[in-house]
């Protein structure tokens, strides 16, 4: 019965019956984990080879015979660049393959820009009295972080099934020189696994901007972590769009490895038009001398191709699919008939996202840490930890091994209803 069209002495009786419920579940002394989007250590174990595949001084010597455990290739090693290129499709003249993380290049591009300004900037964007990044929100909370500990202001657009609200991105883009940035994270984003749609794509290439050194943060970190064969969901050029409006120079694009290797020891590459390359070079070459090649030729070499990424996409899909089922059978199960939430069905990517009762989520997490199930904070998902209608819950699936995905789904659901009577029997 949809919660909603009980009377106040039904949601009583059930007000107990879930509270009886869920004391007995804090007794149990739980300790489950929903929080990060994390692999599990089963998709760990089939990358055992990697650990190996370089053993000796001989497979550190790539092309040319140049010896890559000296220092050296700014920009990545060559064999890196093409296997990147063959699997983002984006010309290798534009990679840069860098280290362990895409998030650690995101944050210096973006303390780059602050410090330097970026190509087409009239003077560091730190030197200007206010520096704001669109932030389509739910999002990934790091992206915030980046801004918040940077001093950008951030300005919260929602997201739609197509991506962001394009009206209002274009709105606030074209009216406000301040604006500098938006973060996107375009396939499966993190965390509604939205996949932008080509008019979306379309639309944030060619639309005006106040500031005429505007950036896409283009955030591609699911960029081929597809779940189910028969429906994946193709995301648009945005490279090939922004030329095609004479906008080239708009987009920093980010990828890496870590949910396809091993996260904190994979690889990230950054990509951008040959004219932002050339500013950020010399940049970067004041920072490091070059990023670890060892691990990049290890990837080399483990992968071989593209196709084989794609492969093994497909075999780290059969191991992660039944936790997502698991995730959303639960749901429809335990909450479809209240009608007390929603959620949403990614084709790919590493989150589900649940959308409660308005006022909910807050006290959903409270209740769920209190019974000894950590869930990604509330709030975390929007600028400055504030969700306008408290209700968005990310669900990350990939962690637990599914007996304790289950049981940690089963107490989230219950924790759900408990908090949707409370807030009825208050309104
Ligand atoms: N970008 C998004 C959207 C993510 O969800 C994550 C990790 O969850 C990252 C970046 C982190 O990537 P990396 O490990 O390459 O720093």
């Amino acid at each position: 019965m949809r919660y909603a069209e009980m009377n106040r002495d039904e949601l009583g009786i059930l007000y107990s019956e879930l509270k009886n419920k869920y004391n007995g579940i804090c007794k149990k002394n739980l300790s489950l984990d929903l929080s990060r989007g994390k692999p599990g250590r089963e998709q760990l174990d089939m990358l055992t080879g990697m650990l190996d595949c370089i053993s000796t001084g001989e497979d550190c010597i790539g092309e040319g015979g140049v010896d890559y455990r000296n220092y050296g290739l700014l920009e990545g090693i060559p064999e890196a660049k093409r296997l990147f290129a063959d699997l983002l499709s984006i010309p290798e003249e534009n990679i840069f393959v860098a280290g362990n993380s895409s998030l650690n290049l995101m944050y210096d591009t973006v303390a780059r820009a602050m410090l330097y300004g970026v190509l087409g900037s009239e003077k560091p964007w730190c030197r200007y009295d206010r520096v704001k990044f669109i932030c389509p929100a739910p999002g990934y909370d790091r992206h915030f972080g980046i801004c918040e500990s940077l001093g950008i202001e951030m300005i919260t657009v929602p997201m739609t099934p197509t991506g962001p609200d394009m009206d209002e991105v274009e709105r606030i883009a074209a009216s406000d020189e301040s604006v500098k940035g938006i973060w996107c994270c375009p396939k499966y984003s993190n965390p509604d696994g939205i996949t932008y749609s080509d008019e979306t794509v379309k639309r944030l290439a060619k639309m005006p901007t106040a500031a005429g050194d505007f950036r896409i943060f283009w955030d591609n970190a699911y960029a081929v972590h597809d779940l189910y064969d028969d429906r994946g969901d193709v995301l648009d050029d945005i490279f090939e769009e922004c030329l095609r409006h004479g906008n080239v120079d708009r987009v920093f694009y980010f990828a890496s490895t870590s949910k396809i290797s091993f996260p904190g020891s994979g690889v990230a590459i950054l990509a951008v038009s040959r004219r932002n390359f050339e500013q950020i070079r010399p940049i970067l070459s004041a920072q490091t001398i070059g990023f670890d090649k060892i691990n990049q030729i290890r990837h080399v070499k483990y992968f071989g191709s593209a196709e084989n990424i794609r492969a093994h996409m497909r075999e780290l899909a059969q191991i992660i699919r039944p936790k997502f089922e698991i995730v959303k059978v639960t749901l429809a199960r335990e909450l479809a008939e209240a009608d007390i939430a929603s959620w949403t069905d990614p084709a790919g990517g590493y989150f589900i996202s649940l959308y409660t009762l308005d006022g909910c989520a807050r006290r959903t997490y409270e209740l769920c840490r209190n019974a000894g199930v950590r869930l990604t904070e509330a709030g975390a998902t929007y600028p400055y930890r504030r969700d306008p209608r408290d209700r968005n819950i990310r669900i990350a699936p990939t962690y637990p091994e599914n007996a304790e995905l289950q049981t940690a789904m089963d107490v989230l659901c219950l924790c759900v209803r408990l908090a949707s009577v409370e807030k009825l029997l208050k309104d």
